[in-house]
């Protein structure tokens, strides 16, 4: 049995199994590092699990040459910037520990058992309280100096036509200040899932989903690009998003196909545990 561990800003998924067919989830809400990791180390204490893997909300430093390796670094939630939360894990179950982003976790278990299969450069993006992104290029994950923050790209913003500041604490309008589930509900003064499907947030939504797509189809050349988290669950967007992106590339070459997770909302906990397959 492995397990893995979908560490999110605001839930924290624990998971033991081998795969989509016998995952055991567990849920909770993330509050202080102390009282997540304890009630953490609670669920794997009656499994023996001897490896690990977390998909981490971050930035979380992936640098395996760093003494912070597997620390989150700069969260704006205070009580965990800098925490050790790899070593914490390591610490309290004696696993071994795999740790990659949120999105990394959810790319690799979209391409062990997903929509990802066989496939050696895709993109995955979540769309939710933040907008996130990660894949792998030549068959690998995405790292860097740090790893990807596709996020907080800039897009053209039309002030005419959206005078929302956006609410990126560090960018103000970035992709992810104007297009994260938030910035949908400070623009609108109402939750996403409230807007109607007629109202005119949807296609400024894609507009803006499409501009930053477009940006990562000409830099990466993705075979496809994979759109989860909660503001994907507006089906119809993936065609408006489709559409405007082909307007954008206009003709210049083909785009990847763009589409939902195949492993749903778990892509993250089995990514996490897929991460720590050997
Ligand atoms: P997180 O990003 O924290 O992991 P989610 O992916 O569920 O969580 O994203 C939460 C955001 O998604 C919220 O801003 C919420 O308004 C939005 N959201 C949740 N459900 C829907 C829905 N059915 N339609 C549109 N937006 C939704
Ligand atoms: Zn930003």
């Amino acid at each position: 049995m492995i397990g893995g561990i979908e560490a999110g800003g605001t839930k924290f998924i624990c998971g033991v199994g081998t795969g989509p067919d016998d995952l055991e989830t567990f849920e909770f809400p993330t509050t202080s590092p102390e009282e997540t990791i304890e009630r953490t180390l609670d669920f794997f204490r009656p499994h023996s699990v001897n490896r690990i893997g977390i998909g981490s909300f971050g930035p979380v430093d992936l640098n395996p040459a760093s003494a912070t390796h597997g620390f989150i670094t700069m969260t704006p939630k205070l009580a965990w910037r800098n925490f050790d939360l790899a070593g914490a894990l390591r610490r309290g179950t004696g696993a071994e520990v795999v740790i990659d982003t949120d999105v990394n976790a959810a790319a690799e278990g979209e391409f062990r058992w997903g929509a990802a299969q066989g496939l050696n450069t895709f993109i995955y993006l979540t769309i939710g309280t933040g907008i996130g992104g990660g894949g792998m290029v030549n068959g690998g994950l995405m790292h860097g100096l740090l790893h990807p923050e596709m996020g907080h790209i800039r897009i053209p913003h039309d002030w005419g036509v959206d005078p929302y500041k956006g609410g990126c604490p560090s960018h103000g309008d970035c992709l992810e200040g104007l297009a994260s589930g938030p910035a949908m509900e400070a623009r609108w003064g109402m939750k996403a899932q409230e807007l109607p499907p007629d109202h005119p947030a949807w296609a400024l939504q894609a507009n803006y989903l499409a501009l930053g797509l477009a940006n990562w189809i000409f830099t990466l050349s993705p075979q496809k690009i994979i759109l989860g988290g909660g503001v994907m669950k507006q089906e119809r967007l993936f065609s408006e998003i489709r559409k405007r992106v082909d307007e954008l590339i206009n003709g210049y070459l083909q785009a990847p196909e763009i589409v939902p997770p195949g492993l749903g909302a778990r892509a993250g906990i089995l990514g996490s545990l897929a991460l720590a397959i050997p």
